[in-house]
């Protein structure tokens, strides 16, 4: 199951900290890295750090957005040295990786996605989350460093794995519904916020908390193909409406 989970580093900037998580990653069975717009890779660097993980390095898939990074993902977290507010629903770590395995169960992928050195992930890329994970830490120093949290966060999902195959898979209640994909989601948030300019819903001053808030609750719900397909067509047919009535 863990080959299905994808490491998606965002934006790093030291090419030693992408070797490092490789072998972070390899020490924990994880086999698939995704770095988006790193700074500097492939890197002599990297490959020293690796130190043994280059095999991670050399099938690394490099992307340029993180839509890329993420296409075909059904649960997304981010890993978040802070905490935020409660606007992102978070887990702690061991929740954390019990989602992401019994998510993995299937054939499909799962992202778990990491920030930037300097920064960490944006509020925008933040809004492509399910979940938000953060690993318990001295509230007055509780950034990681960026291989390091993977290690945490990738021991995690070793353990929950390991657990996992110790039942019956027979006996694994795998979720009967089939939520649809990170892209999917993004199109029907992209016609939602459509049809609220189209009806004349959308309050410019409020809109992107109100956005947000519309996220949060359609991503909780992880809806699957038929239930996507049913609100696209009341948001069609409210569009309709609009178009229809008499100016
Ligand atoms: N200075 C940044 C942190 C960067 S650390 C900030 O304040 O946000 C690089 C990345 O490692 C973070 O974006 C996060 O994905 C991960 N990380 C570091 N510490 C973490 C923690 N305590 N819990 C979860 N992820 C952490």
């Amino acid at each position: 199951m863990l080959r299905n989970i994808r490491i998606v580093l965002i934006g790093t900037t030291h090419p030693g900290n992408i070797g490092a998580v490789a072998r972070a990653m390899k020490n924990m069975c994880l086999e698939q890295l995704v770095l988006v717009n790193p700074k500097i890779f492939p890197s002599a660097e990297a490959t020293a750090r690796a130190s043994g993980a280059d095999d991670l390095l050399a099938s690394a898939r490099v992307c340029e957005t993180l839509e890329q990074a993420i296409a075909g993902c059904r649960l997304v977290v981010g890993a978040s040295a802070r905490l935020r507010s409660v606007e992102w629903p978070q887990l702690d770590p061991r929740a954390c990786a019990e989602k992401l395995v019994m998510e993995c169960q299937g054939d499909t992928d799962a992202a778990l996605l990491f920030g930037r050195e300097s920064s960490g992930l944006s509020n925008a890329e933040l809004d492509r989350c399910h979940y938000l994970v953060h690993i318990p830490a001295n509230p007055v120093f509780s950034s990681l460093n960026l291989s390091q949290a993977v290690q945490v966060l990738g021991y995690e999902l070793h353990v929950a794995d390991l657990a996992m195959r110790q039942v019956p898979v027979e006996s694994v209640s795998i979720a009967a519904r089939d939520p649809v994909s990170a892209e999917v989601m993004e199109g029907f948030f992209v016609h939602l916020r459509q049809t609220m300019k189209d009806i004349g819903f959308l309050d410019p001053k409020q809109s992107e908390k109100l956005q947000r808030r519309l996220r949060r609750l359609f991503l909780r719900a992880r809806p699957d193909r038929d239930e996507i397909n049913i609100l696209r067509g009341i948001l069609s047919a409210a569009q309709g409406r609009k178009s229809m009535r008499p100016e």
